[in-house]
């Protein structure tokens, strides 16, 4: 479905964005859409203000590994590759439905190359002839230990937008799925997210190393739980991003 948001008028616009109160009318807007599924188009000022924030936006929302590549594989055989496609696929249509402009690198189990590295070169290279403005790469995590669990956002190391980005995206996936107290982190060394000028980050939506986490995440329920504190977050950051003439 695509959903068309009206023109705003430049006074409601201006209002609107004086308002302290801006950000928590996205964000329970954003609720209301996710909640309700966006069967229809609700109206009013809030859905006005959601479109001016996420206005002429690219965003491209990447889903970690595919094909050859499954990830991490989690303890009763869960496959990194295909949380990582639920979940984006579902960030995605969230955005679409609020006016984002969404590029997604795969919709479909299948690599972007038939190497590991350029595959991943593709991923970049997909953003930058998007021309994007933000670049989300959905990852789910693994380690040795299986008591670790709850969601983490990292960016590089420097990227002021790409730490403010990562910080709105680790409060929402601690709000949202309240599993986590972890904090959003800087990274060194992740292809994706240190090749590209736009603010780029890795999220970890959580652990497949742990039993539990690892049931959360290849259910469908849950799935679209994490993927709405992914787009929340991505809403929040841009609404308090200044607008260009205000
Ligand atoms: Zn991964």
């Amino acid at each position: 479905m695509k959903v068309k948001f009206a023109p705003i008028s430049l006074r409601s616009a201006r209002r609107l964005l004086r308002a302290r109160s801006l950000l928590a009318v996205l964000l329970a807007f954003a609720l209301v859409l996710a909640g309700a599924g966006v069967g229809r188009r609700p109206a009013g000022p809030a859905e006005d203000a959601l479109a001016l924030a996420l206005l002429g936006k690219v965003i491209v929302i990447d889903a970690g590994h595919g094909g050859f590549d499954p990830g991490a594989v989690g303890v009763t055989g869960t496959l990194e590759k295909d949380v990582n496609l639920a979940v984006s696929r579902r960030v995605a249509a969230l955005l679409r439905q609020v006016g984002a402009s969404v590029v997604e690198t795969r919709t479909e189990d299948a690599a972007l190359a038939a190497a590991k590295r350029d595959d991943i070169r593709r991923r970049v290279a997909i953003a930058e002839e998007a021309g994007a403005d933000l670049f989300v790469t959905i990852q789910a995590n693994s380690i040795p230990q299986p008591q670790y669990r709850g969601g983490q956002v990292f960016y590089a190391a420097g990227s002021a937008e790409g730490q403010g980005l990562s910080e709105s995206i680790q409060r929402s996936l601690a709000s949202v799925l309240q599993n986590t107290d972890r904090q959003a982190k800087s990274i060194q060394n992740i292809y994706v997210v240190n090749a590209l000028a736009i603010p780029a980050v890795v999220v970890e939506v959580g652990f497949l190393s742990n039993p539990e986490e690892e049931r959360l995440l290849a259910d469908s329920a849950y799935q679209q739980l994490a993927a709405y504190a992914v787009f929340l977050g991505i809403i929040g950051y841009y609404a308090d991003q200044p607008v260009a003439g205000f």
